[in-house]
């Protein structure tokens, strides 16, 4: 593979994209929803991460700095839980122009009514108390993630559950434009698009090991927007705070305590002791153990998952430039790809004018 800085990556390995919105750092739902895959698929996959920093837009527009600041520091974050930026492309979603005249033909794609079926959208409407309230932009950041997906071609997408209908909703844009515009027929099976000719392969979710991981408030999926997160870059103390201050409702430790409440999503979801886990929640149920035992071999466990994240995240810590380098050489192999991808879609659509080029810094 090339690796040679602002370069395009050459690789023949299949292609995967996720990301995350710069609304805050990442916490440990990412991980388990979402990070850890992308982990596993470095391995084999030629991987790109999007960093959605016009997405945060549709919520804090005014928080213009936030969204700058949080930009650099997810980046510190895929770092530190062992992202390569040599292996892997990190890129910022604004500074790919393909992206953004992507989205604007795939609107034509997709009906209003359909993108406000979307029950993500619904969701994010109602945990967000937004109301009605919202940009028009915040409908179109739906539609904008069919683009940020199919700019860069990928097979499969890993993420949450919350995100499965945004991934079925990019399914039926490449479906669709490849119908439309690649003369695919509408008989045709998602996997064999490509082989008819389409643009577009029709990209599967690939959910993460936990699919929806619980805040700390017991009820919402844990999210950097809600306030009830634990972030990987959270000293061991504060995690150990906020496991403490996790409510179960249980009066004595004498008492039969839920063993599939909170506490326990965690344990499974943490605590590589799945023997000591298993007799836990028997005592735990049984009235024979406290919440304070629980929320301390708890705390124990997720600090020994986020010990070697402290340590990688430090050698960037106060080290903008080098961030920013990484940011901008993904960017710029980003924006090879996603070139080549509006060229092909603009010569199918019979917009194009021949091939443009563009200078990246
Ligand atoms: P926001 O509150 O701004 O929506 P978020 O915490 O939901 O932030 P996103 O940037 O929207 O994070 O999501 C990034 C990825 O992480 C998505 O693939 C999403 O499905 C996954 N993810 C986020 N939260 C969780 C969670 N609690 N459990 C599992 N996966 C999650
Ligand atoms: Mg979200």
């Amino acid at each position: 593979m090339n690796t040679t800085p602002g370069s395009p990556v050459a690789s023949d390995r299949p292609r995967i994209l996720t990301g995350d919105t710069p609304t805050g750092r990442l916490h440990l739902g990412h991980y388990v929803g979402s990070l850890e895959r992308r982990l596993a698929l470095q391995e084999t996959h030629d991987c790109f991460f999007i960093i959605a920093n016009v997405h945060a837009f549709t919520t804090r527009a005014t928080q213009f700095d936030e969204i700058r600041s949080d930009v650099l520091e997810i980046v510190r974050d895929y770092l530190a839980v062992g992202i390569d930026p040599q292996r892997s492309t990190i890129f910022l979603q604004s500074e790919v122009p393909a992206i953004a005249e992507l989205t604007f033909f795939f609107s034509m794609l997709l009906g209003y009514g359909r993108v406000m079926k979307n029950p993500t959208i619904k969701d994010e409407i109602r945990i967000k108390n937004l109301g009605d309230t919202y940009p028009f932009g915040f409908l179109l950041y739906a539609v904008g993630q069919t683009a940020d997906i199919l700019t860069f071609r990928p097979e499969a997408v890993p993420v949450g559950e919350d995100q499965v209908p945004h991934i079925e909703m990019t399914r039926e844009v490449a479906r669709r434009f490849n119908q439309v515009f690649c003369g695919v027929s509408d008989q045709v099976a998602d996997e064999d698009h490509l082989d008819k000719g389409g643009l577009f392969p029709v990209p599967r979710a690939d959910v993460g090991r936990v699919a929806r991981l619980v805040g700390t408030d017991g009820t919402n999926k844990m999210s950097k927007s809600l306030n009830n997160a634990i972030f990987l870059s959270d000293t061991a103390k504060q995690v150990q705070k906020k496991v403490n201050k996790l409510y179960t409702g249980r009066q004595s430790p004498t008492d039969p305590g839920d063993p599939n409440n909170v506490l326990f999503q965690y344990h499974d979801a943490f605590n590589p002791d799945t023997a000591r886990v298993a007799e836990m929640r028997e005592l735990y149920a049984a009235g024979g153990i406290g919440d304070g035992d629980v929320k301390k071999e708890l705390g124990a466990a997720i600090n020994t998952l986020l010990e070697p994240m402290r340590q990688r995240r430090a050698e960037y810590e106060g080290q903008d430039d080098r961030v920013l380098d990484i940011l901008r050489d993904g960017t710029a192999r980003a924006n090879a790809v996603a070139e080549e991808t509006l060229h092909r879609a603009k010569q199918a659509m019979k917009v194009d004018l021949g091939p443009r080029s563009l200078k990246f810094q």
